[in-house]
């Protein structure tokens, strides 16, 4: 019985494919109580960035989004822009940068 998931503002980060680890998660996570902050483009995402810091799925997000070249918006302290460099073989630059 799962009972204890806390699915506050579960019902927008769905809507906008923010996946089950997320969803599901019984911690606080910044993105699903506030996804409109990570679905930015230019400049706002160094401020989105930042809010990843900290996160306890931050390299199991970053992989999720490196697997998928489909997704804008901020995942796992990666901008788009960084993503596509980290698949061509860059290297990393975002808030995981220094865990990996
Ligand atoms: S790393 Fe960022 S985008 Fe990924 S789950 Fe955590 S807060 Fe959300």
């Amino acid at each position: 019985m799962s009972g204890g998931h806390n699915l506050a503002g579960a019902r927008p980060a769905l809507a906008l494919g923010i996946p089950d680890f997320v969803v599901e998660a019984r911690e606080p996570v910044q993105c699903r109580v506030d996804p409109d902050a990570y679905f930015v483009e230019g400049l706002r995402q160094s401020d989105a960035e930042a809010l990843c810091d900290g996160c306890s799925f931050l390299d199991v997000c970053e992989a999720f989004a490196l697997d998928r070249p489909e997704l804008f918006g901020v995942w796992g302290g990666t901008t788009r822009r960084e993503r596509e460099r980290r698949r061509r073989g860059g290297p990393a630059v975002g808030v995981g940068a220094a865990a990996s």
